[in-house]
């Protein structure tokens, strides 16, 4: 199996990563511009495979997922290196520079975060898509991957079909208007996953969303004291913080074959945040 995350240098990506390289999948670590942290990542990737008794193959690629050529270069690269791809998580993403008010966001704030969280997930998909069909209709021209598997078409596999996963947020669906640039990218992640998981279900890829709660990254690092007392005032019914692992188990679950007759499906990684109380 061979998966590339986005962004997976630091945060909820290195954590994806790190579940995934103990299930014995080799890996490409996409980052943007922190190639010591991706290394680390990668190191890490690897010891942790080996304590799982797990033989895998980690390599970095720098690119940024808003630039159209980038893409296509994580793409080539995934495909020189390996061969092949089974698992695309679409995690890479900034949040809001400034925090401003919905009536303060400047067009070139909001034109950059939906071109890095938006856009980018989109047409990254698109290209990872292509191959995957590719991949399914000509399986014997995948090369194997460090466990020894070519890929094939997801219900004939016994699991190991490709899936394209997303990593949107609770703000798909929760109002902060002074991130409303966050927001409106988040929320159209959900139909993109929506999107995609009806065209490509006959070909055999599944999609999933996954919508994190709090977690505990360097992009929420300079909320930490505000969101330490909302969960300690009861914003979440598990009353804690969530952190990378958490997101990386769930990724990890629906990469496996645990859901083998669903797509589109929405995985809340929250503490149950999205539960409405009264
Ligand atoms: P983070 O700690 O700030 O890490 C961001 C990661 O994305 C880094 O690896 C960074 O690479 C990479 N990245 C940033 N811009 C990129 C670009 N243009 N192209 C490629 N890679 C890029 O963020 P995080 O908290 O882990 O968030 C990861 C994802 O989860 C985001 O989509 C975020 O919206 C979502 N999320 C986070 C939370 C939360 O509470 N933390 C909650 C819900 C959803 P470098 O190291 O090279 O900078």
């Amino acid at each position: 199996m061979v998966s590339l995350i986005t962004g997976a240098s630091r945060g909820i990506g290195r954590g994806i990563a790190i579940e995934l390289a103990r299930g014995g999948h080799d890996l490409v670590i996409n980052y943007a511009t922190n190639a010591g942290a991706a290394r680390q990542t990668a190191a890490d990737c690897v010891q942790n495979a080996r304590h799982a008794g797990k033989s895998i193959r980690v390599e970095i690629a720098q690119a940024d997922v808003s630039v159209p050529d980038d893409r296509r270069k994580l793409i080539d690269f995934t495909r020189t290196s390996f061969g092949q791809l089974n698992v695309l998580v679409n995690n890479a993403g900034i949040g809001s520079a400034r925090r401003p008010d919905i009536l303060e966001t400047t067009e070139e704030e909001f034109d950059h975060l939906l071109a890095v969280n938006l856009k980018g997930p989109f047409f990254l998909t698109q290209l990872a898509a292509q191959w995957m069909i590719d991949q399914a209709s000509h399986p014997a021209t995948a090369q194997p991957d460090s466990m020894g598997t070519r890929q094939r078409p997801a219900d004939q596999d016994g699991g190991s079909g490709f899936k394209i996963i997303t990593i949107s947020s609770i703000s798909a669906y929760t109002a902060s208007t002074n991130r409303a640039d966050y927001c409106i990218a988040k929320a159209a992640l959900g139909m993109m996953t929506q999107l995609y998981a009806a065209r490509l279900a006959a070909q055999g890829i599944r999609v999933y969303e996954i919508r994190p709660g709090i977690i505990a990254t360097d992009m929420t690092a300079p909320v930490k004291e505000k969101y330490d007392q909302w969960i300690a005032g009861g914003l979440t019914p598990m009353p804690r913080w969530g952190i990378p692992e958490d997101v990386g188990r769930a990724v990890a679950m629906l990469a496996g074959n645990a859901l083998p007759f669903s797509t589109g499906e929405i995985i809340n990684v929250d503490g149950g945040f999205h539960i409405r109380r009264l």
